[in-house]
């Protein structure tokens, strides 16, 4: 079958909030396919009723992904072209996608992306955080436990950090940023393009502060930027300022467990580790 008889799929960025956001192209694309794959058909047929569109839709989830791939290939080798959709944003960015599309361009197919709204490039747009390098790690893990270990992993990332974040575990979320990461600064992007758009800047411990003191900075959907690692040069002045710190704290009277617990606070990192440096200093007087 020569190229031109085949469909192409069209991969297609949908709004993360206001509609104005989709763009004419992703309109019209939408209007012109033989079918829409949708993560949720019952969101799609929303976007789709607001166009004024009347589209076959199909869902196409995680659960249901790679058994879809044949039916899509069927079709597109047939010569009818497919919009790729998710609920809200660009489809493979923490939605589901990836598997249709890295089989059917294996299979050679014509895959068009339209480009469009993303809430994390959205949220960097204008969080004031270095965007030259950053380091997009989707959601973290559900789990306490796996959520310390993927930020230990990650903690001497010079990269600004990225992450998804839902309102459910946003506090829980912030208090383990808090332990790991310490003093670090801080953006949270909140119902990005939306009645109640928010940017939040502070360490995590101010911004659970916020979120106490005002609950509503809990609600709604999150992405959560930090400032990446020092770069290893100002991490050794760091280093040694870490000690004059220390230091600084024992000669005043401070005991080491509270002086430990002071420079994990302020500078990061376990108070057990500052612990031990704390009393290296005292013992070397
Ligand atoms: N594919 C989407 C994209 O391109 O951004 C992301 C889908 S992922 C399942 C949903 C997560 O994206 C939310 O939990 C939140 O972390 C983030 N997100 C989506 N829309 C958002 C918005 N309007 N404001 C802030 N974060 C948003």
């Amino acid at each position: 079958m020569s190229d031109s008889s085949m469909g192409t799929l069209y991969v297609v960025a949908t709004p993360i909030g206001n509609l104005e956001d989709l763009s004419p192209r992703a309109a019209r694309v939408l209007g012109e396919v033989a079918l829409v794959a949708a993560e949720d058909t019952r969101h799609t047929a929303r976007l789709l009723r607001h166009l004024g569109l009347s589209v076959p839709m199909l869902s196409l989830h995680e659960h249901n992904e790679a058994a879809r791939v044949a039916q899509l290939d069927a079709r597109l080798a047939a010569g009818e072209s497919i919009a790729l959709v998710s609920d809200a944003g660009t489809p493979l960015i923490s939605d589901p996608g990836f598997v249709l599309v890295r089989e059917l361009r294996a299979r050679g197919r014509r895959i068009v992306p339209l480009p469009g709204p993303c809430a994390l490039v959205t949220a960097l747009s204008a969080a004031g955080l270095p965007t030259d390098r950053f380091l997009f790690s989707g959601f973290l893990p559900a789990k306490g436990s796996g959520r310390r270990g993927r930020l230990e992993a990650l903690a001497r990332r010079e990269e600004t950090l990225v992450f998804y974040e839902s309102p459910h575990r946003i506090r829980d979320t912030l208090a383990d940023l808090a332990t790991c990461l310490g003093g670090r600064r801080l953006v949270l992007a909140r119902e990005l393009s939306k009645a109640f758009e928010t940017f939040l800047d502070g360490t995590a411990a101010e911004l659970l502060e916020r979120m106490a003191t005002d609950p509503d900075q809990a609600r709604g959907e999150f992405v959560i930027m930090v400032a990446g690692a020092p770069p290893r040069e100002d991490e050794e002045a760091a280093a040694v300022d870490a000690d004059a710190l220390l230091a600084a704290m024992l000669v005043e009277g401070v005991g080491v467990k509270q002086a430990a617990a002071v420079a994990a606070r302020v500078l990061g990192g376990g108070k057990k580790a500052w612990y031990a440096r704390a009393q290296a200093l005292k013992d070397g007087d």
